[in-house]
């Protein structure tokens, strides 16, 4: 019996350390690879025409640039409407700015990656001023204040869509799909639960779709460039650009142009919540999203943002995100850890196991 057991655990721990399966998802699908044709339609697509402009010049046009940049937070305009064309040494710290919030190469010259960072399609919202970083892995952003919805934790948020601003090519119930998927990615992490109303009025968070001006001073601009905005905590307002085209499912919507309603989605209830734009590439928050993407799971980043506002869903893991964001030291330590836990775990079942029968 004695020399089974042996025999038994001679064959099983080397299985025991096989490295745990590590099921791979897609990576992230964001790349600053400008594919022109997809770009060709918005206004912003102009701006590769001042590729390697010259500080001291005059270039035609690039008062639109300067306005991009004041409208982000990367510029602060006396009188917006009278940009000049001149490439002064403001502009250029701007550029310097917009290039360190991104991890590009800073060199204050509108080079080919920043340009085509910079036509991207984007969420509306300004990103924040760039900060002295404490700590280098935090790279998540409040808004100025840090709000957050004043409740007791844990609470519930209503949301309602407004029945006069939807988009006719999707139904209802498939717009309330994909909400209700957003929502619950963000209620996973944070003991913050998600409640949808008929009650427009009342409701705390407001979804509608919206073309052009709208009334709140931030109108929308046509086929791709700004897709969506909302506002930070306590307003609200959750705004979809009506002329793109959304996306529930790639697989029936062909066009070229089109953009994932449910990423949208997830990155604008990140505002709401109270989370700014992040510099990390992978995380919902990242401002930008080709047409024709998929970002739905949060990262890290998102995360830790997110609970230190509203602490964390006590059924929440970081399990679940480690196969998306391996890429971390953190995460990998963690990784490492859970494994050797596991398999501790199993060895001593097995020797339990084993005792008994002996
Ligand atoms: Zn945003
Ligand atoms: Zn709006």
């Amino acid at each position: 019996m004695c020399s089974m057991m042996i025999s038994a655990l001679l064959i099983t721990i080397p299985l025991l350390f096989t490295p745990p399966c590590t099921a791979t998802r897609p990576t992230p699908q964001f790349s600053f690879t400008p594919q022109k044709e997809e770009h060709h339609n918005h206004k912003w697509h102009s701006f590769m025409n001042f590729l390697n402009a010259r500080k001291g010049t005059q270039v035609p046009g690039i008062s639109h640039l300067k306005q991009y940049f004041h409208h982000f937070g990367y510029l602060q305009l006396q009188d917006i409407r009278n940009a000049t064309d001149t490439f002064d040494s403001q502009f250029e710290s701007a550029i310097v700015r917009y290039q360190t919030k991104f991890g590009l190469r800073v060199t204050g010259e509108l080079d080919y990656d920043t340009l085509s960072l910079v036509m991207a399609p984007r969420c509306g919202v300004p990103d924040i001023a760039i900060h002295t970083k404490l700590h280098a892995s935090r790279n998540y952003e409040f808004f100025p204040g840090k709000p957050r919805w004043p409740r007791q934790i844990p609470m519930t948020l209503t949301y309602a869509f407004s029945p006069e601003n939807l988009v006719k090519y999707l139904s209802l119930p498939e717009i309330k799909r994909v909400f209700k998927r957003a929502f619950a990615t963000w209620a996973s992490a944070i003991p913050v639960s998600f409640a949808e109303t008929d009650d427009y009025g009342f409701a705390d968070i407001k979804i509608g779709f919206y073309s052009g001006d709208h009334g709140d001073g931030e109108p929308f601009d046509g086929v791709l460039g700004v897709l969506a905005h909302s506002f930070s905590p306590g307003s609200g307002k959750f705004h979809l650009d009506a002329a793109e085209t959304w996306a529930v499912d790639f697989d029936k919507e062909k066009s070229t142009v089109a953009v994932d309603l449910e990423s949208v989605a997830v990155h604008e209830i990140g505002h709401l919540l109270g989370l700014g734009h992040t510099s990390v590439e992978e995380a919902v928050m990242y401002p930008t999203l080709k047409p024709r993407k998929r970002k739905v799971d949060l990262s890290i980043d998102d995360v830790e943002g997110v609970q230190a506002l509203y602490g964390s869903n006590p059924n929440f893991t970081f399990g679940s995100l480690l196969e998306s964001d391996i890429s971390t030291n953190w995460a990998s330590d963690l990784l490492r850890f859970r494994s050797f836990e596991r398999w501790a775990q199993l060895i001593i079942a097995l020797t339990l196991t084993l005792s008994l029968t002996t």
